[in-house]
């Protein structure tokens, strides 16, 4: 190598180097390998051509860059790319940096496909010391993605690209839209404004999920379907997910009510164990309304958990219990003798459940179907009924399904009109006609439950879709089961 014959003559400012082939090729130039004169130590040398930069107009891109990478002469960390000096000169800039001799971290994931989880963990601790290194020092990188992340001779991750970094003040919010899009953070696409290290932290996650998985999790062609799919979950939207939703234990299926609505809810039966137990019933009241702590809301509370903790065969059972294995194969052509035509009206009041407000019993009373059958029979009639009412359903369990009826089917609303005198078929059309919007849609939960006295107790709970529809829907079922 001879820094006078190659280099595209940059002899002079780069006179202590001699430079090599070209490892790649930049947005403003090409990045070649050189070799240190003196100590004969290996380097990248990235060259930054001020007349490209005009042309595209990105010099306020190149200038962030140099900042940043001057800043970075002085801050040394083992995952940032080391910078050993800037050299600028009327037509170039040059910038010498660590020779990372493995090349990108997205070539990396390509050739192997993804990678073993000690080794994505490895790397991610590793850019995650980098990250944090720079937002300790007010630099927030926003643009991280495999391709901007070197790796050495010993597969050791170094940041590089500071192109669209920024320098984060006390105070202020970013707002310029930046970086890869597939990496990019939900206030970056949106526009909103940002602090600077959450975007970071959100393409950490991104790349870890390259690393583990060989694909980005966000992808597609059309842009204002990716921005769609580049959206921050919620709650709600976890709750909701099927792979959150398999298996999911009953007592957690539900939102627990607020404090306020808990704070409010007193249940007599204990209260009277209370007072029972000698304190006097307006001091206790009055207590647990304000929220105060005392002996006697200890007590109460103490009785409370342990009441429910006694009857949770109810809300407190699991997603499915296993009552009857058999079930699995059970199809709706299967005839069953109609032993479960002596359904109940039931009650979780009637079932002595507590009334702790954090526990999901909300309501004081549940519509409920009580039956002494086997729990197989029952749920053989009930997916008849659901069947003759055009319902759809998907088995969360052997005794749990989702379901969904939408009453715009005509046989639906034929077969109420011709059969049952309490629903108007005409009503029902009407919710989904008007405005020439959709059909209301009900989905709701079923879910069979064994309770204390070895009963079995059929719960229905709407998910979505209009309240009284679904009271509709319940009076048609329960005509269908001949329990009206
Ligand atoms: P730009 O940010 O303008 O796109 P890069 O800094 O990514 O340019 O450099 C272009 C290519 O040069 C990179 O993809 C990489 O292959 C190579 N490269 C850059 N810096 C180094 C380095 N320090 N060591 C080895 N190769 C490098």
């Amino acid at each position: 190598m001879d820094g006078n014959t190659r280099g595209g003559g940059h002899s002079e400012a780069l006179k202590n180097y001699n430079l090599g082939k070209t490892l790649g090729h930049g947005t403003f130039g090409k990045v070649m390998i050189a070799e240190h004169k003196l100590t004969g130590q290996k380097v990248a040398i990235k060259i930054l051509n001020r007349r490209q930069m005009e042309i595209m107009e990105m010099e306020e891109k190149a200038k962030r860059e140099i900042k940043i990478l001057r800043l970075f002469i002085d801050l040394i960390h083992p995952h940032i790319i080391r910078v050993y000096e800037v050299i600028e000169t009327p037509k170039d800039i040059f910038v010498v940096m660590e020779y990372c001799q493995n090349g990108e971290l997205l070539d990396y994931i390509v050739e192997k496909g993804r990678l073993q989880e000690d080794e994505a963990r490895r790397i991610f601790q590793q850019i995650i010391s980098g990250v944090e290194y720079c937002h300790r020092n007010m630099v927030v990188h926003r643009d991280l993605k495999p391709e901007n992340l070197l790796l050495d001779s010993k597969y050791n991750v170094k940041l590089v690209d500071f192109g669209l970094s920024n320098v984060m003040h006390d105070g202020h919010f970013l707002k310029t839209r930046c970086g890869s899009l597939n990496y990019a953070a939900p206030e970056l696409i949106s526009g909103n404004l940002y602090a600077g290290p959450e975007v970071d932290v959100w393409s950490c996650g991104v790349i870890l999920y390259a690393l583990l998985c060989g694909r980005v999790p966000f992808e597609d062609d059309n842009i204002p379907n990716l921005f769609k799919k580049i959206k921050r979950i919620t709650i709600r939207g976890i709750r909701d997910h099927p792979w959150f939703q398999n298996r999911l234990p009953r007592y957690l299926a539900v939102t627990p009510p607020n404090t306020p609505q808990q704070a409010k809810m007193i249940d007599e039966k204990t209260l009277q164990d209370v007072v029972n137990l000698g304190y006097d019933k307006d001091h206790v009241g009055g207590s647990l309304c304000n929220r105060l702590q005392n002996e006697a809301t200890v007590a109460y509370y103490l009785l409370l958990d342990n009441r429910f903790r006694a009857t949770s065969g109810y809300l407190g059972a699991d997603y499915q219990q296993p009552m009857d294995r058999s079930f699995n194969q059970i199809t709706l052509s299967e005839s069953a003798r109609p032993s479960t035509k002596n359904y109940l009206l039931g009650s979780n009041g009637s079932q002595g459940s507590g009334l702790r407000p954090y526990y999901p019993v909300q309501r004081k009373w549940a519509l409920g179907l009580q039956s002494p059958a086997h729990p197989r029979d029952i749920m053989i009639e009930v997916l008849k009924a659901l069947q003759e009412l055009n319902v759809r359903w998907k088995k969360n369990g052997d005794h749990n399904m989702k379901c969904r009826w939408c009453p715009g089917f005509p046989q639906v609303s034929d077969m109420l009109d011709a059969n049952h005198s309490f629903v108007d078929g005409s009503t029902i059309m009407d919710i989904g006609d008007a405005n020439g919007r959709l059909p209301a849609v009900i989905k709701f939960e079923i879910q069979l439950y064994k309770t204390k006295d070895d009963k079995y107790l059929l719960d229905m709970q709407r998910v979505t879709g209009p309240q009284l529809l679904f009271l509709e829907f319940c009076a048609a079922f329960l005509t269908n089961l001949r329990v009206l």
